[in-house]
């Protein structure tokens, strides 16, 4: 098939927005002879003229020709095989051209058949997501009419949607993800087809689409995201208390907390806080409405160790039986949604002395304070005060010092999952 053709004119990508990385990785895999392109989210964010968050290039050289091409790459993942170059923080995804079946509805397991560019594309989840950019030349080629749907907002499965969907359920999410964030229409055939194949969701690898809520959670357009995934039905399948909490609570508390953690990612954009913070957020409506719950029925005041553990039970009811949340996350969790308490008392006593506990969430925990004022301004005194306390304490250790130099933490890699 041939593709359609869009010179600078039409598309009117600015060269000097694509990352230097990523140029120089396609220019070195093109010099050895590979064919190399910008693809996926990277040229659609630049079309939408939008700061992409990655780079990712699709190439015609296998994993190992890459492998043995940059001395800065490394080989990641059974599931989608692909190349990591490592440029400082930063790193830059390089895949080979893969052929995929677009026509099985089979669920994908492993997807590391190397094919042709055209089939690279056929492989790809959304025609926004199916457009390859050649920086060489600065052309856009399209195989899939997504250029067309960049411009008439248009979200549409490549190929026939409730197969796309049978095949990796994750793309529903996937779709509703970019609904959120662009307020792109549904195609209405993609849109039957998510209706008729929302129950599949469960079929999926749940470290995936926990992948995908934690992202959309730092987006900037959580409220939207979660909005959609609670009317399509899919939040009921994932997460059933959420979903249950959202159709009782009237007034909204999930998508409120939602909308003002949108607002803080949008400020801070690209130096988003940990993911504990709007999980954290996520939960506290619910939390709160727990203790307080536990307190009408008790002549008692709950105090912080019940509230530490109440919050640990809760997110793990939360998300099982289909989410299990990283240790590290969790318990980043429990600290902030118990240093709420801590921060703002259930029996509303002064604070004489403001004490912090020292911990590596403390900044994420004020942090989640400080959005709470925004819906409770009533809490801006008690901020400023935890706030000025923060200030004036010694930085914060994690561990104890021993006197003796301690060896370097590793350093944790973000795991990113693929299709
Ligand atoms: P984001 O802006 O959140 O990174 P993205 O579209 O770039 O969105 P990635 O996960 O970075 O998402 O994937 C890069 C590209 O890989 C996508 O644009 C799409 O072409 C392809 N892709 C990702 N996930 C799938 C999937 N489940 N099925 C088919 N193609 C996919
Ligand atoms: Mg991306």
């Amino acid at each position: 098939m041939q593709p359609k053709i869009y010179t600078l004119e039409e598309h009117r990508i600015v060269p000097e927005k694509i990352d230097t990385h990523a140029f120089y990785v396609i220019e070195k895999l093109r010099a050895a002879g590979y064919s190399a392109y910008l693809v996926g989210g990277g040229v659609r964010d630049l079309l939408l003229n939008r700061r992409p968050k990655d780079f990712d290039i699709s190439t015609s050289a296998k994993p190992e020709e890459i492998r043995s091409l940059f001395r800065n790459a490394i080989l990641i993942g059974r599931r989608f095989r692909l190349a990591h170059i490592r440029f400082g923080k930063k790193i830059i995804e390089v895949a080979t051209f893969r052929s995929g079946d677009p026509e099985s509805a089979d669920l994908i397991v492993r997807d590391n058949v190397w094919g042709s560019e055209e089939e690279d594309v056929l492989r790809r989840d959304f025609t926004i997501n199916g457009l390859f950019y050649n920086p060489e030349n600065q052309t856009v080629i399209d195989y899939v009419d997504g250029f067309q749907d960049v411009e008439k907002r248009m979200l549409r499965t490549i190929g026939q949607p409730d197969v796309r969907f049978a095949q990796d359920p994750v793309r529903m999410i996937r779709l509703l993800k970019f609904c959120a964030r662009f307020d792109f229409k549904i195609h209405p055939l993609t849109h039957v087809a998510l209706i008729q194949c929302r129950s599949h969701i469960i079929k999926s690898s749940s470290a995936r689409i926990l992948e995908e809520l934690l992202r959309m959670l730092e987006s900037g357009a959580a409220e939207p995201f979660f909005r959609l995934l609670h009317e399509y039905g899919l939040l009921k399948l994932l997460i059933a208390p959420l979903s249950h909490f959202i159709d009782l609570d009237q007034e909204r508390r999930i998508f409120k907390i939602l909308a003002v953690v949108d607002d803080e990612m949008r400020k801070v954009f690209p130096n988003t806080p940990d993911r504990s913070l709007p999980m954290a957020a996520l939960c506290f409506p619910i939390l709160d409405l727990t203790i307080r719950h536990l307190m009408s029925h008790s002549d008692r005041i709950p105090h912080l160790g019940q509230i530490a553990q109440e919050a640990d039970e809760l997110i793990t009811n939360l998300f099982s039986p289909f989410f299990r949340l990283p240790r590290r996350l969790q318990s980043m969790m429990v600290f902030i949604l118990t240093s709420q308490y801590r921060f703002t008392p259930l029996d509303q006593r002064p604070i004489r002395h403001p004490r912090l506990p020292r911990d590596e969430a403390l900044p994420f925990a004020l942090q989640l304070l400080s959005l709470r004022t925004i819906l409770q301004p009533e809490l801006l005194p008690l901020y400023t005060q935890w706030t000025e306390a923060a200030f004036k304490a010694p930085p914060v250790h994690t561990e104890p010092s021993t006197g003796e130099e301690a060896p370097k933490p590793r350093r944790r890699r973000r795991r990113k999952f693929r299709e």
